[in-house]
Parts: C-alpha cells; sequence; structure tokens
C-alpha cells in the first residue's frame, strides 16, 4: 500500500513556510522562512525555543529526546532582505510531529502490542491492569511527548512567527483566526459505546449532556457488540445528537497488517456510507496515518496529542486539527475517562482542568472521550456532571466554541480555503464561511508573540514561548 501524500503538498509556493501558512492562513509574503545549508540525511531531535523537534537540521541533533539538545534557534539569521534562514525545514518537522514519524522503536512497539492483543483474552483483568500501569509509568517519565500536553507543533509556530514579525518590518502581521466568531478556543465531546452495557446508558448520557446545553458525538461499533446499530444512531440523531463509525467490530487487530486493514476499511466505508457517517475512530485509538487515505471519511479521531495512557504510544504533540491527505485529523487532546477513572485513579477532574488551560492558552481543540460504558457507577458519573458543570462555566466566562466534530470539521475546512485580501488599507477575509471569520493580528507584546482580533476588545494573548515552563 502506497502512503498518501500529505494535502498540503498539492499547493504551490515555499515548500519550509507551507505548514506556518496552512496554520496562520496569513498572507503567503508573511512567511519568508528559507532552508539554509544541507540538510543530512540522519534525522534526529534538536530544540526551537521552547519546542522539541524531529527531523533533519543542518545543525547538530541527538538520537533520543532525554539529551541535552542543541537549540536551533541559536543559528536563525534574517536577512537584509528580510529572509529567515533556518537549518531545517519546519514544514517537514512538524509533519514528523503531527504523523508520529519521530518514533524509532516502531517496529518493536508493534510487535509487542500484536502479542499482547493475542493473549489479552486469556489474560486475568488485574494481570492487565498491572501491566497498564507499568507501562503508563514509564512512558510518563518519559520527556518527550509532554505531559500531560504537548504543543510542540503550537510552539514552533509562535517561535517562527516571533521571527516573522521583525522580518517583515510591520508591528503586526494579519492572519485568520483560528475559530469562528472570534472564540478562544473550540472543545468537543465524544463518547465511544463500547458494550451492551453502554447502550443501555446512552439514553441517560444524552439527558446529563443536554442539562448542560451540550451537544456531543456518539462513535457506534458497526458489528459484533451489539445488535442495534441502525435503531441507536437514528434515535441518537433524532435528539441532535452527531453519530460516527468506531472501528469495524473492535477487537484491537484494525491496524495489523496491511491487507487486514484494506479489507476492513472496505467494510467501514461501506457502513459510512449507508448511514451518512462521516467521521470514524478506531478501537483503542489504534492508528497507521499512512493508511489514513483508506478511510473515506471526512474526519478522523484516533490520534492522542500525547499517546502515554493508550496502547499504542506516541502522540501527534498538536492541539489543532491538521490534514492527513483528504481526511481531517481532529486529535484527541485531553486524557480518556478510562484512564482518569481507572489508570490515574483520579478523585478530582483537576487534571482535565489543567489540560484546558495549556490547550486554551495555544487556541487549540479541547477534545473528551467520555464513555456510557463507564460513567455507570455514582463516583464517575459525579466526576462527569462535574466535568460538564465547569465546562458550561468556561463557555459563559470565555469564548469557548462548543461544537460537534462535524462542525469543527467544517469550518477548519471552510478556513483553510479562505483568503486574506488587502483591501484599502486593511485586510478582507473572502471565501465560503468568512462572514464567521475573524480577521486577527500577531505583534510582539514584552518579547512574546500576542494575538488580538481586530474590531473587538476581546484579546488573546500567546503563552507560546513560555508554555513548557508552564508544564514542569
Ligand atoms: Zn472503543
Amino acid at each position: 500500500m502506497t502512503p498518501i501524500a500529505p494535502m498540503s503538498d498539492q499547493k504551490p509556493g515555499n515548500d519550509a513556510a507551507r505548514a506556518f501558512l496552512d496554520y496562520f492562513c496569513c498572507p503567503p509574503e508573511c512567511a519568508p522562512f528559507r532552508v539554509a545549508g544541507n540538510l543530512p540525511v540522519k534525522e534526529g531531535f534538536f530544540r526551537f525555543g521552547p519546542a522539541l523537534c524531529f527531523g533533519k537540521t543542518a545543525a547538530a541533533s541527538c538520537s533520543t529526546p532525554a539529551e541535552t539538545l542543541f537549540d536551533a534557534f541559536s543559528t536563525v539569521e534574517t536577512s537584509a532582505a528580510g529572509e529567515v534562514r533556518l537549518c531545517f525545514d519546519p514544514t517537514q518537522v512538524v509533519e514528523n510531529l503531527r504523523r508520529e514519524r519521530y518514533q524509532v522503536d516502531r517496529n518493536r512497539e508493534r510487535l509487542l502490542r500484536r502479542l499482547y492483543y493475542r493473549i489479552r483474552s486469556v489474560l486475568p483483568s488485574f494481570v492487565r491492569q498491572l501491566l497498564q500501569r507499568y507501562v503508563t509509568r514509564q512512558r510518563r517519565e518519559s520527556v518527550f511527548p509532554a505531559w500531560p500536553v504537548d504543543c510542540s507543533v503550537e510552539q514552533i509556530f509562535e517561535t517562527l512567527m516571533a521571527l516573522a514579525i521583525p522580518a517583515a518590518g510591520e508591528r503586526e502581521i494579519p492572519f485568520i483566526w483560528f475559530w469562528p466568531d472570534g472564540n478562544e478556543a473550540a472543545l468537543m465531546m465524544t463518547h465511544d459505546v463500547e458494550e451492551k452495557r453502554g447502550v443501555e446508558h446512552c439514553q441517560m448520557l444524552m439527558d446529563l449532556d443536554e442539562s448542560f446545553g451540550i451537544k456531543a458525538a456518539f462513535q457506534l461499533i458497526p458489528q459484533g457488540r451489539y445488535q442495534d446499530f441502525e435503531e441507536m444512531a437514528a434515535c441518537i440523531r433524532a435528539r441532535g445528537f452527531e453519530t460516527n463509525i468506531h472501528d469495524l467490530d473492535h477487537d484491537g487487530r484494525l491496524y495489523e497488517h496491511a491487507e487486514l486493514f484494506q479489507q476492513r476499511a472496505r467494510k467501514i466505508n461501506e457502513y459510512a456510507r449507508k448511514y451518512g457517517m462521516t467521521g470514524f475512530r478506531a478501537g483503542s485509538m489504534h492508528r497507521n496515518q499512512d493508511w489514513f487515505g483508506m478511510l473515506d471519511f471526512q474526519y478522523e479521531m484516533s490520534v492522542p496529542t500525547v499517546s502515554h495512557l493508550e496502547p499504542q504510544k506516541g502522540g501527534c504533540c498538536t492541539v489543532t486539527p491538521y490534514f492527513v491527505g483528504g481526511v481531517l485529523e481532529l486529535p484527541l487532546t485531553t486524557i480518556q475517562d478510562h484512564g482518569v477513572f481507572y489508570i490515574l485513579g483520579e478523585r478530582s477532574i483537576d487534571l482535565w482542568k489543567r489540560q484546558i488551560e495549556i490547550i486554551s492558552a495555544h487556541h487549540g481543540l479541547i477534545s473528551f472521550i467520555i464513555h456510557p460504558d463507564y460513567i455507570v457507577h455514582t463516583r464517575e458519573r459525579g466526576l462527569y456532571r462535574e466535568l460538564l458543570e465547569y465546562i458550561s462555566r468556561l463557555r459563559q466566562e470565555r469564548n469557548i466554541w462548543l461544537a460537534v466534530p462535524g462542525d469543527i470539521n467544517r469550518w477548519w475546512r471552510e478556513r483553510s480555503q479562505m483568503r486574506l485580501v488587502q483591501a484599502g488599507a486593511g485586510w478582507e477575509i473572502r471565501g465560503k464561511g468568512s462572514e464567521r471569520a475573524q480577521l486577527a493580528y500577531a505583534g510582539i507584546v514584552d518579547g512574546r508573540v500576542s494575538y488580538r482580533i481586530a474590531d473587538k476588545r476581546f484579546k488573546c494573548s500567546s503563552e507560546g514561548l513560555s508554555a513548557r515552563e508552564k508544564l514542569s
């Protein structure tokens, strides 16, 4: 199977600036980045200001992220003509992080995981839990991706913006704000229905969500787990909630090998067509982003930002949606309910609150997975209710856009096609959906990149350059 080319490959122009332009949707002349020097064949880890990077660099790099890393920021040069020369290609580095290409031991890990799923059914649950805790502890001790949220991709863009502003000789650079109506961040609630027990609790969950004015997306397993897929989907949709496909039969083998994946993807696509579902999430957050082109969906939701608690390690190191070919990835940016309740044994929603703060500081997508199967008991349901209370308070006090994945997909696609056009002394946003778009400006305030939305008193201040310090 041939890996699909990233969607941005189709756009002409300066390759090094492409990811930056896709992220900010700013005029191309505001991204004067060039790769200086010859890049080696070998890829490695290095820093770029606060961000951890992986890729080819003309300067020094290391084979593991744990070492003291060279900061590529120190080699940046800006020419008299305003060209910013970098010792790496930021588009390539961002793609490496998003696509989890920094994992050098991927094959070994895949083999171990396959073995685990073969023997999983005969393992007593306490052995499975012990294994899970051991693996989690090991991963959380690793420095990369950063726990509990890794915003390396956003930090790279913010650092590039800090270089682009003086290079342009301007006080500010205009761009299309990330979310509609000037919202600070976006939030989506999703529910994966795992077993019959989950099916029985869907109505209760919808009642609970609705009591806080929240519409969520339910991911349903089409084969083998429960009988009434069609009936359930109709009932959930009738209440104004969204439905998507969750795996095929959720046996943990979807991505086991290319041939099996191709067979299953065909069936999954048939279900999607038949029931008009446009979003997909694999069982257990399994994924191989190089195969996403086989999935006939508009959006995919199986890539965690930091995958320390999931069976498959890694993480896309971003809290912002991104395209993988024609599929839009809406990453999972917070810890799943299962991780919070059972692996970490949390008694409060403090970890979720901390994650929300970090994600909204980078104006990202706050995404949750809560299973109807797991909020059956009082403690778990109580914590979820507390989270809903917190979210509805956030919505009132700050500008957070609460939306279903389908709406986020629509917006992000429209925004990617919008254009900033000079109109008189100012700028105008053109394109489908632009009536909800906001013109924003990036400037430097107290030595830091800061964003403001034009014609609005509401101001967003990016914490970009200091976010990593806040994490520790
Ligand atoms: Zn699942």
